[in-house]
């Protein structure tokens, strides 16, 4: 019989998928890290897992402790995985700009949430980061795993994420695509792939960050952008810039497009983080010849985001789908 103790014991392994048809122009070879593929459907789940298992090791977390985190979903859900499993109890933090869908999730794998506004400084009392801080300081046994700072983020994807896009490209890919949010994924990933690739004869794999514009990774000021999970007005110390080779920024508009390209042309229903990964890892892939592989990361499923980016009339009341309409409307009067 070939099973799983536990569901929690199948995070990673994800597989890579070949781009067909967003492709327009592009001579190289895209491929996409499908990361909803994880229990916990996002790429959250292998941060969550080393975090706790590095916590309970160092004594910071101890038997019938309170996890705290402040989350815009996805750490959560693989927080709460683990919690689950292993008798923690979970509270998190989430900026109200994440959507009730992803809030939901959180409460029915059985964690606590608290919203905070999304408007406000980090360093403003009611921030989603100060008030976490104060109920990890204020719960008996609580623990705050700050992906943010947290080493065990980056370390997550230097012994996962980046060896297995290494083994399963045969050592061949040429650049690696990666959103920023708390920037632990492209930081983990990109050690590794640039340790193993340092003296390749076709030269080191590129390292390329998306972010969205207006975020400080690609020189913006920190103004709000609607695209969840990546971006920041912030510098955490899980991003590591200096093994970054080019940051792309994308607007909120491409990236949304995208996402919904993706669902309906090839097939995959996934965050509106992952249509930003995927503009930037086109644009990139342009300037490169055919030979070369490209490999994008896709944090997260579609599912959490059906009532924003799925929604026409949630689009339109951004000014999103404005060019679809018109061009509908130049198709009813021809
Ligand atoms: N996309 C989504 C949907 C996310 O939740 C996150 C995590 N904040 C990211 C991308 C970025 O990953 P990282 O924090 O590792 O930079």
């Amino acid at each position: 019989m070939r099973y799983a103790e536990h569901i929690a014991d199948l995070v990673g392994g994800t597989p890579l998928v070949k781009l067909n048809h967003v492709t327009e122009g592009v001579a190289a070879t895209v491929l996409v890290k499908v990361e909803y593929l994880n229990p916990g459907g996002s790429v959250k789940d292998r941060i969550a897992l080393r975090m706790i298992e590095a916590a309970e090791a160092s004594g910071a977390l101890q038997p019938g402790g309170t996890i705290v985190e402040p989350t815009s979903g996805n750490t959560g859900v693989g927080l709460a995985l683990f919690g689950q499993r292993k008798g923690y109890k979970c509270i998190f933090v989430c900026p109200d700009k994440v959507s009730e869908d992803k809030r939901n999730v959180l409460k029915a794998y059985g964690a606590e949430v608290v919203v905070t506004p999304t408007s406000v400084p980090p360093e403003h009392p009611d921030s989603y980061y100060s008030v976490s801080d104060r109920i990890a300081a204020e719960t008996p046994g609580g623990w705050k795993p700050d992906q943010y700072s947290n080493p065990e983020g980056p370390n997550s994807h230097y012994h996962s994420t980046g060896p297995e896009i290494w083994a399963d490209t045969d050592g061949e890919l040429t650049s690696f695509v990666a959103g920023i949010g708390t920037g632990g994924t492209i930081t983990g990933t990109a050690r590794y792939l640039r340790e193993v690739s340092a003296d390749r004869a076709g030269g080191r794999v590129q390292i390329i960050g998306a972010d969205p514009e207006g975020s400080v990774y690609s020189g913006g000021t920190g103004r709000p952008y609607l695209v969840e999970g990546v971006g920041e007005d912030m510098w955490p110390r899980a991003y590591d810039p200096s093994v970054v080779d080019e940051v792309i920024a994308v607007s909120d508009a491409e990236s949304f497009e995208m996402t919904r390209r993706l669902a309906r042309e090839e097939g995959l229903l996934v965050g509106g983080s992952c249509g930003m990964a995927v503009v930037a890892g086109l644009r990139h892939a342009r300037t490169l010849p055919a030979e070369a592989t490209v490999v994008v990361l896709l944090p997260d499923s579609g599912r959490g985001y059906l009532s924003k980016i799925f929604d026409d009339g949630w689009m339109s009341s951004y000014g999103f789908m404005r060019e679809r309409a018109d061009e509908t409307t130049v198709g009813e009067v021809l």
